[in-house]
Parts: structure tokens; C-alpha cells; sequence
């Protein structure tokens, strides 16, 4: 490459989420050189996400104004000498043998050498398309919170819940303190298989006590709690007006003549997280298959190191455990990266392995309560669109799958999902359902996509260095960058 600015460091921590932040702080008070980079504008992740500069004087509903406050608290450890943070800046590429990162900010393209890196990129938000699903007005419950910590603003003014896990319920009680209306949460798992899991949360009293809070707050509101249905469709004209409601089998097949139909704006789907593995996957980490969360992650020891010499890894990419989990493990993580270059760390990480792996069990608790069911994949019949980016429907990749595809590797060329702006990110786990469903196997078979690098778009400028003034340029030079075509 040419042009690229090139530049150094001790520690290279890509995301200041909780783990990242976390990592940061630890390995900076050892006394290293520490660079934490997000693509985000601040640093703070999904949990911490702190609003923007011109919303800081915005009057936040207690729920978040509480939040907001930890991650400030969290994020003033970024104020030491040690620590360069880089905002607005992707990671669009790594080199596992040089410990390389390539990057894309403000100041343009530039390449970041480290002795140890640290990957703490987070997760996504679990989708199932369902007929509507692209409406304007269905969003994700994540994606509500974040345009209510960030900008301050309501997505809209009555809003359905629908999917599974606890963040339905989180993100209710903030758009209700925020002034929304909440016509119902409807919840996968029946009232039966909710209660049979969750009493073994018995002793985990923070997690139970945060749950009931949230729960009196919605039930005094009389919001509507439909356990065991999902979502089937969304109608509107132009945008969501109107969401249709079943009632579920075990599987997740609607039951017939069950149908509900609720006058709502605003749609918040989640069922549950997916790590965000793409660096790791290029890198070549070893990824392992999470049962519990029925997704791939990233493979960690117990020094959070993966299957690579010198690149650890922490938070949600190791497998979703929550923002108690990630704020540990970047903790140790931070701590184990610094004591191989020879620093001696200020944390007990005896101490926090043990309370590591309490909190990764509590995790793998929650996780089992909410899986996705797979019945859910007939939702999406086939003129609805899976692929958004490229306009592919679930008919289609029915099609390719009935000619023999198994694996998303090969639907890919042969639909061009996954080819789009997300990369595969939203709808690589709906495929990867979809084609376990048709093809009868267990959803570990079905792999994701492989990683490629840029892990998001990028200027071309970024991959390829600075680029000639396409007037200067000669026949040769287009041949000697693509090679001849004909002799
Ligand atoms: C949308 C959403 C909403 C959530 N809401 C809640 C909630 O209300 N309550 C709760 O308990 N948990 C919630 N969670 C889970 C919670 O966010 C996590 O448990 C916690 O934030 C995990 O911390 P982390 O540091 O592992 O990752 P994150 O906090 O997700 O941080 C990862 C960071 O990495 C950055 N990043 C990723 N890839 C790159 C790259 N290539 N280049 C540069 N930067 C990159 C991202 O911008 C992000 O800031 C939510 C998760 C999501 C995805």
C-alpha cells in the first residue's frame, strides 16, 4: 500500500464498549501505551453510549440518566496520559503475523503496528423477518435506545415489543419513562418455559431484582405482557400502522385463528445477540459454537488470549454475556496483555477470574431462557425479503437451497445475500436459520459467512492508498494493477 500513515503502540484495543474501556484503563495505569479505537463518535459501546454533545443537557427518564451517569463514570478512566482514543474510527482490517491493524478515520487511512491487541467489538441485534418488516417504523430495540441515549429523541409514540429476552422489557420501561405509549411486549416463550428457567436465577439477586423492578414499572403502566406469541406481520401504507400478533407452538409455529391485531407506530424486535466476530475471524482466532446463544464467538483461554499468539479478545465477541461480563474480561484482559510486555498490573486477576466466571454463568442462564425457535423461519414466507441490502428474498434462497446449496458460502455468489452495505451482519443469522430449517440440520452446521476485510465499507482510498487522478493515469497503469486480460 502507499500513502499510508503508519504508527505504533503497546496495547491496540478495537471498541471502547464496557470490555474495551475497561482493557484501556487497566493496562494504561500498568504503565503501557495503550490506543483504544471505535468507529462510534464517543466512546461508552451499546451500554454505555452517552449522548451527544448537543443532547448532553437533555432531561433523561431515570432508567437512562443512570446509565448514562455509570458510563461517564466508566469513561473518566480515559483521561490518563496513556491512553490515545480514537473515535470515528474503523478497524476495516488486521494482520494476525505483523499484529497490524488498518484503519479508517478522521484523518484518513492509517496502520497501527501493536505489541498485543485486544478485541472488544461487541454484538448485533437478532432479527426474524416476518411480511412488513421493512416498513419504516419497525426498528430494533436497540436501535430505539440508542436514538433515545444518543440523540435524546422517541422513535415514535406507541410502540410493540416483540421477540425474546430480557432487553424487550429493559428498553419498554425507557421508552415509557421517555413519554412512549406500550401497546404490549410480546415475548417467544411461553409463561411455562420463562418460569421453569428462570428459577434458576434464584440467588443471582441483582439480575432478579433489576427484572422485577422493570416488571412492577411496566405492570403499573398495565402494559400488556403476551408470552408465548410473536410477531407475524406489520401493515401500513407507507409506514407501520398496525402489528399482527399469534400465539406459538413450542416450535414457534403460529397457531391458527390465534391472530391479534394492535395499532402501533413504532416496532422494537430483538431476539437476543450475535457476536461481532469479523475481526477475530480474519485474524484467524478460533471460533466456537455457543449453545447458548445458538451463535458462533470467539474462542478465548482463561487469560482471554485466542487461538492467536498476541491477540486477546473480551466482552461480547467471546460469546454475549452482558455488560457485567465484558467490563471483567476487559479488566483481565488488559491485565494479561500488559504482564507479558513485562507490567505489573494493579488488579487481582485471581479475583477477577472467579467473579469472570460466576458472571459467565449467570450469562449462559439468561441465554438458555430465550432461544430463537425455528418454526419462526416460516414467518418469512417467500415473497418476503431476507437480504435487504441486495433485495434477496426468502423464496429465492429456498430456491438455491432446493438446487443443492447447504452452507452460506455458496449462497452468497449464488443470490448475492450478504454482498450488500451490512456485510452479511443482519441477515447472516436469518439465513443461517433459514437454510438449517429447510436443510433439517442443527443451526451449529450451518456456518456464517467467512470474515473478509473491509469488515465495513471504506473509502477506496483506505484499501488502496492514495488514489492517482484517474486523468494521469495510462493504459499501463491499469494493466499493471489488474493484470492483462488478453494476449
Ligand atoms: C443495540 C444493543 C443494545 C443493548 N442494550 C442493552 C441494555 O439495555 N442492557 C444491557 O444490559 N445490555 C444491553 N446490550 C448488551 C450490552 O451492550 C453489552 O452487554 C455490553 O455493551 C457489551 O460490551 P462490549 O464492550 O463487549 O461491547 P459493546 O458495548 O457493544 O462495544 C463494542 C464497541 O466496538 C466498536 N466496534 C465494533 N467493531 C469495530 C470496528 N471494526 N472498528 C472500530 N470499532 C468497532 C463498536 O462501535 C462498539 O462501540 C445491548 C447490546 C446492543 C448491541
Amino acid at each position: 500500500m502507499t500513502g499510508i500513515k503508519q504508527d505504533t503502540t503497546e496495547i491496540a484495543i478495537v471498541g471502547a464498549g464496557p470490555a474495551g474501556v475497561s482493557a484501556a484503563v487497566t493496562a494504561a495505569r500498568a504503565g503501557a501505551k495503550v490506543t483504544l479505537v471505535d468507529e462510534s463518535a464517543s466512546a461508552g459501546g451499546q451500554y454505555y453510549k452517552q449522548p451527544a454533545l448537543a443532547e448532553r443537557d437533555h432531561k433523561y427518564p431515570d432508567s437512562l440518566a443512570s446509565n448514562i451517569q455509570q458510563g461517564r463514570e466508566l469513561l473518566a478512566g480515559l483521561n490518563h496520559p496513556g491512553i490515545d482514543t480514537q473515535c470515528n474510527t474503523l478497524v476495516w482490517n488486521v494482520s494476525a503475523e505483523e499484529l497490524v491493524l488498518n484503519l479508517c478515520g478522521p484523518t484518513g487511512a492509517w496502520a497501527l503496528e501493536a505489541e498485543r491487541i485486544i478485541f472488544s467489538t461487541g454484538a448485533y441485534e437478532r432479527v426474524m423477518p416476518f411480511p412488513g418488516w421493512t416498513l419504516p417504523g419497525v426498528i430494533t430495540a436497540g436501535g430505539a435506545q440508542l436514538m433515545l441515549k444518543g440523540q435524546g429523541l422517541l422513535p415514535g409514540r406507541r410502540f410493540l415489543l416483540a421477540g425474546t429476552g430480557p432487553l424487550l422489557q429493559v428498553a419498554a420501561v425507557q421508552l415509557l419513562e421517555a413519554g412512549g405509549d406500550i401497546a404490549a411486549i410480546v415475548e417467544l416463550q411461553s409463561r411455562i418455559e420463562f418460569l421453569r428457567l428462570a428459577s434458576r436465577l434464584w440467588g443471582h439477586w441483582d439480575k432478579l431484582g433489576h427484572g422485577i423492578t422493570n416488571r412492577k414499572k411496566l405492570l403499573q403502566a398495565k402494559v400488556p405482557f403476551k408470552y408465548g406469541h410473536a410477531i407475524v406481520c406489520a401493515q401500513g401504507e407507507e409506514e407501520v400502522s398496525r402489528a399482527v400478533i399469534m400465539k406459538i407452538d413450542g416450535d414457534g409455529h403460529p397457531l391458527p385463528g390465534s391472530e391479534t391485531t394492535l395499532e402501533v407506530d413504532t416496532i422494537c424486535l430483538n431476539y437476543g445477540f450475535i457476536p461481532a466476530t469479523e475481526l477475530p475471524g480474519i485474524a484467524g482466532c478460533e471460533q466456537y459454537f455457543d449453545y447458548n446463544f445458538g451463535a458462533y464467538a470467539t474462542k478465548i483461554d482463561e487469560n482471554l488470549e485466542t487461538s492467536v499468539a498476541g491477540i486477546f479478545a473480551a466482552g461480547e465477541t467471546c460469546g454475549i454475556g452482558g455488560a457485567d461480563v465484558a467490563l471483567l474480561e476487559g479488566q483481565l484482559a488488559g491485565a494479561v496483555a500488559v504482564r507479558q510486555l513485562g507490567f505489573d498490573p494493579e488488579v487481582d486477576e485471581d479475583v477477577l477470574h472467579r467473579k469472570q466466571l460466576q458472571a459467565r454463568t449467570v450469562a449462559a442462564t439468561l441465554g438458555k431462557m430465550f432461544p430463537v425457535k425455528p418454526g419462526l423461519c416460516a414467518l418469512a414466507g417467500d415473497d418476503v425479503p431476507v437480504c435487504r441490502c441486495e433485495g434477496v428474498s426468502a423464496g429465492e434462497v429456498r430456491t438455491a437451497i432446493r438446487m443443492g446449496v447447504t452452507q452460506l458460502n455458496q449462497l452468497k455468489p449464488w443470490t448475492r445475500v450478504g454482498m450488500g452495505r451490512c456485510q452479511g451482519r443482519i441477515c447472516g443469522e436469518v439465513l443461517r436459520q433459514i437454510v438449517a430449517h429447510e436443510t433439517g440440520s442443527d443451526v451449529q452446521e450451518i456456518l456464517p459467512f467467512t470474515p473478509r476485510a473491509p469488515v465495513k465499507p471504506v473509502l477506496l482510498e483506505a484499501v488502496g492508498g492514495a488514489v492517482a487522478d484517474a486523468a494521469e493515469l495510462t493504459w499501463e497503469d491499469h494493466i499493471g494493477g489488474y493484470g492483462v486480460a488478453r494476449t
